[in-house]
């Protein structure tokens, strides 16, 4: 039983969404405002939370960038279609995917099922390894942290997720279908960019230079590889 809160403003789609959640066995939280959206967010009884972009009082991005201060619960962003910009700009500002309206309902559970069961297998990670030295970083399991010559590097869950996948497949390239799958843990929908926007931000935390990668490496029309 998990906890969805749903931050939107139009009172329609809330009651149709939070029928749906609570039909497949969750409870609902809503909040009709950015404001008071991000105080239950941060309150620490939701799960998970569906944000859309469009509200009152603060708009969705300002929630995230607040809400990431302090935390890392799960956020799907709720975008409308024609704004492209949205998506990109969402999951640069720590959302952790995003879902575009019009959406079936069938979509947005697996959506929130593939987001959910990552903080539910990160809970129960186990049984648990010694840490393992990749070059300059060293994995911590335990701790599940990542350090850069001594220096713990601020990842997201996500990013620490994609740096285990590398790490444990040292030189082997991975696409990014293979990472949205196992990393993301669903079938993409023909969309790739979180992806991109997500190795993006991991080589600007790993990298000495970000525009000159020298362990996150892109292997041309193929995908990424770890180099270290
Ligand atoms: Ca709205």
């Amino acid at each position: 039983m998990s906890t969805i809160l749903i931050i939107e403003d139009e009172k329609s789609i809330v009651d149709l969404i939070s029928f749906n959640l609570k039909r497949e066995g969750h409870e609902i939280l809503s909040a009709f405002d950015g404001g008071t959206g991000l105080e239950l967010a941060l309150s620490g009884r939701a799960d998970l939370v569906l944000l859309d972009v469009m509200l009152p009082v603060m708009d969705g991005f300002e929630v995230l960038r607040r809400l990431r201060q302090t935390s890392d619960i799960p956020v799907i962003m709720v975008t409308a279609r024609e704004e492209e910009t949205d998506k990109i700009l969402g999951l640069e500002t720590g959302a952790d995917d995003y879902i575009t309206k019009p959406f079936s309902i069938k979509e947005l559970a697996a959506r929130i099922k593939a987001n959910m069961r990552r903080t539910i297998v990160r809970q129960s990670e186990a049984p648990k390894s010694a840490p393992g030295t990749y070059g300059p970083f060293r994995l911590d399991k335990d701790l599940q942290s990542v350090t850069k010559n001594g220096r713990t590097l601020e990842l997201t869950p996500r990013e620490y997720d994609i740096i285990c996948y590398f790490f444990e497949r040292p030189s082997q390239i991975i696409s990014r279908e293979e990472l949205m799958e196992n990393v993301w843990g669903y079938d993409y929908y023909g969309d790739l960019r979180a992806v991109d926007v997500a190795m993006r931000r991991l080589r600007e935390k790993l990298e000495d230079d970000p525009a000159d990668p020298k362990y996150l490496m892109t292997k041309r029309g193929a995908g990424y590889y770890m180099q270290v």
